[in-house]
């Protein structure tokens, strides 16, 4: 197997235009490794961990940047993303053990684009974009577009991530990221329920509602009819239950070891229905009306 540390992000990249498919990027490895151990080995190895440009967590204008190789526990740590993004900070408090925070990046979690991916369904919600570089140059894809299928996104085989961007929402808004595992945070999300809502001036109605749908699908999705049942309306327990409802239709789960496809429907109404009540409450301080 070649094995590569390249110094710079231009370095990376043209070793992916060189090797193609034959390469892989490995950045924490907590994914890489595993494979590596119980699948294949490929026969190029890229470690990006070398590119001290990578890591970084800056606000600038209205967004957040994260760089790819930022840890998980950064994130969980960052006061910034506590105070600016809680939405990024409850994902990443609820990943995993420490030793796999520490080590874990979030541009491995974004890359291996697993439909249970615990970063993926808040920053679908939060519509984020992901900058990558290919040889040709930098793109800006937009998460609502990023994920082709389990493991697949659009930068292929050649393309590098290097940051995560993140619009920063409207102060008044609200937002929670449910989980539902066996074993909590030590386990992969068998449902993930991330909704940011925004009321409006009036604080009665739901100005802007996005409910992301986390391994229900071959990829993270957005509720989309879940919201436009919400979208206009007065926060009533009828329209929230109306929501729940057809968040569970607008999954697509499968039945595996983990459960069976009934089930996640049934976890997605569930968290659905308490993560928009927890939402907007964060939002307005208010419980949702009888
Ligand atoms: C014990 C254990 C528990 C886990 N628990 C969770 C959990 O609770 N929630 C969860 O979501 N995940 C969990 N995972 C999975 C894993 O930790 C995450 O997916 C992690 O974020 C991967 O990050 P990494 O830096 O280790 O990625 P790596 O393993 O280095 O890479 C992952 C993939 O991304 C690609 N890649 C990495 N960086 C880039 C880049 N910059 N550009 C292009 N491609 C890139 C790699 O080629 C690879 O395909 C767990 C894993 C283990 C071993």
């Amino acid at each position: 197997m070649d094995y590569f540390e390249p110094k710079t992000i231009r370095e990376a990249v043209s070793l992916l235009a060189r090797y193609g498919e034959k390469a892989k990027v490995i950045a924490g490895g907590t994914d890489v490794l595993v494979d590596m151990k119980f699948k294949e080995e490929p026969s190029c190895l890229v470690n990006i961990k070398r590119i001290p440009a990578l890591s970084y967590i800056r606000e600038d204008d209205g967004f957040l940047r994260v760089g790819t190789l930022t840890p998980i526990r950064e994130i969980e740590t960052s006061s910034l993303v506590r105070q600016k993004l809680p939405l990024l900070w409850e994902a990443a408090h609820q990943f995993a053990s420490l030793q796999i925070r520490n080590t874990a990046t979030i541009g491995g979690n974004v890359c291996r684009a697993s439909p249970s991916g615990e970063m993926l369904a808040p920053l679908l919600v939060l519509e984020a974009s992901a900058v990558a570089r290919f040889s040709r140059g930098e793109k800006k894809l937009p998460f609502g577009e990023l994920f082709l299928g389990p493991g697949q996104t659009l930068l292929g085989s050649k393309g590098l991530l290097t940051e995560i961007e993140i619009a920063l929402p409207p102060e008044r808004s609200g937002s929670v990221y449910l989980k539902h595992a066996v074993r909590g945070a030590m386990d992969i999300a068998m449902v993930g329920v991330a909704v940011l809502l925004t009321p409006d001036a009036g604080g009665k109605k739901a100005k802007d509602v996005r409910i992301g749908l986390g391994a229900v699908a071959p990829t993270p999705i957005r509720a989309k009819s879940a919201e436009k049942a919400l979208r206009g309306k007065a926060m009533a327990r009828a329209v929230v239950e109306e929501a729940a409802r057809r968040a569970a239709a607008d999954a697509k789960p499968i039945t595996d070891h983990r459960a069976s496809a009934e089930y996640r429907r049934w976890i997605v109404e569930a968290l659905t229905r308490k993560g928009l009540a927890q939402a907007w409450k964060a939002a307005t301080g208010k419980e949702v009306d009888r």
